[in-house]
């Protein structure tokens, strides 16, 4: 693989920040955009726009037919059996609202179990704390292990016939940890219990087959996977998606409406109401493209790569606390604590150097508990980054320890 003629793919990653290179190191919290993306969208604007699904001309026609095209290449990206089980949504957050407020708030009553662990975003916490609120149900929570992976010992324990749901991250955002999904979510099945994925840092970055995994919902963003911000899809099992009510009503989701009630249209468009955001919904299809011809294989061995050289380089810095697994396979993240300086100061002594890191609590608050740390720094990567990058980046904790200490 050309990986150096890749990068050139991306536009924004040739500038200087404050004197120096840009070395982009936060992709966990949004991706980069290749050209083919970005043209795409220019294209949709300057040639196709038009509202979908409502008019027969050909605009609409167009922007329609890109539309739809992209539901077919999200159910190919993970391993769907059909693009009518893919719901576009704003992302990640929406996806697992969406299933909180219609299969949650249909399903779950008092002495009901939601069971999640103790390494999720806030987005797959505080969405089962309102339904919780609103039903009665408990939560319970799979420790987290001071090496950063799951206490599975833990798990006959807590996954009783209680458990009606058991909603974990794929990727921790915080940990880099990739939880053994297929094995969690086999186990899950076997109490009767309904899986959701929250796979925010794992779609885009590896192979993924909702069918092999057996999960019944993923959820997961456009914007860390090469695709514009404010999309993003819901997979969910056709069989539970048809027992679901909608959630927002309005236009596109109706088959029949009268002064006194309404009638719904089938999964999808049951769960998409309104005018959809079209423009990022074909963006989200050019970022899809664009990772397929690079392939997923690629992507998550480059990932590989990269996290542990930077966890094997990284680890060498005096007064460095690297948080989550530091052997075997990682996500593309490593997040750290330096014993000299405040994640917020070092975000800005690293960014005053070029370096684009995320500190503080990554949406993650009961994990810096767990570990005891205000909060951490995170240096993430895609597959535009290099060796040489990360280079950089220990050269300039270097630098920050000869400043700080
Ligand atoms: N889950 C994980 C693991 C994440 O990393 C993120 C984003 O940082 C989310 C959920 C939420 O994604 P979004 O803000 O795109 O909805």
């Amino acid at each position: 693989m050309d990986w150096h003629r890749i990068r050139s793919d991306f536009p924004i990653l040739d500038q200087q920040v404050n004197g120096h290179p840009l070395v982009y190191l936060d992709s966990a919290a949004s991706s980069q955009k290749p050209r083919a993306v970005i043209q795409t969208l220019t294209h949709y604007y300057e040639r196709d726009n038009a509202n979908v699904h409502r008019a027969l001309h050909e605009l609409s026609n167009r922007a329609t037919e890109a539309f739809e095209a992209t539901r077919g290449k999200v159910a190919r990206l993970i391993g769907a059996a059909s693009e009518d089980e893919i719901i576009f949504t704003r992302g990640t957050t929406e996806g697992i609202n969406l299933v909180a407020n219609t299969w949650g708030t249909q399903n779950l009553r008092a002495g009901d179990v939601i069971l999640l662990t103790g390494m999720e975003h806030h987005s797959n916490l505080v969405p089962w704390h309102l339904l919780a609120q609103r039903t009665g149900a408990t939560l319970k929570h799979i420790p987290v292990l001071d090496d950063g992976t799951l206490d599975l010992a833990q798990l006959d324990t807590l996954l009783t016939e209680q458990v009606k749901l058991f909603a974990f991250v794929h990727v921790s955002n915080s940990l880099g940890t990739i939880n053994p999904a297929k094995e969690l979510i086999a186990k899950a099945k076997a109490v009767g219990a309904v899986t959701l994925l929250d796979g925010a840092q794992s779609v885009g970055h590896m192979p993924i087959d909702v069918q092999d995994l057996g999960c019944d919902f993923l959820a997961f963003s456009g914007h860390k996977m090469c695709g514009p911000t404010g999309i993003g899809a819901l997979y969910g099992r056709m069989a539970l998606l048809e027992s679901m009510p909608p959630w927002h009503g309005g236009g596109e989701m109706i088959l029949n409406v009268t002064l006194e009630g309404s009638t719904y249209k089938p999964p999808p468009h049951r769960f998409e109401a309104g005018t959809p955001d079209i423009s990022g919904v074909i963006g989200l299809g050019a970022a899809i493209d664009y990772l397929q011809a690079i392939g997923l294989e690629n992507i998550q061995r480059h990932d590989h790569n990269l996290a542990n050289y930077a966890v094997q380089l990284m680890g060498e810095v005096p007064g460095i606390r690297i948080l989550g697994p530091l052997s075997g396979h990682r996500g593309a993240l490593v997040a750290f604590h330096l014993d000299f300086a405040h994640p917020h100061d070092l975000v800005e002594f690293a960014n005053s150097h070029g370096v684009a890191m995320r500190g503080g609590h990554h949406c993650t608050q009961p994990l810096m508990r767990r570990f005891k740390v205000p909060g951490t720094t995170r240096a993430s990567f895609y597959f535009y980054n290099t060796l040489e990058e990360i280079n950089r980046l220990v050269e300039v904790l270097h630098l920050a320890r000869k400043f700080f200490a």
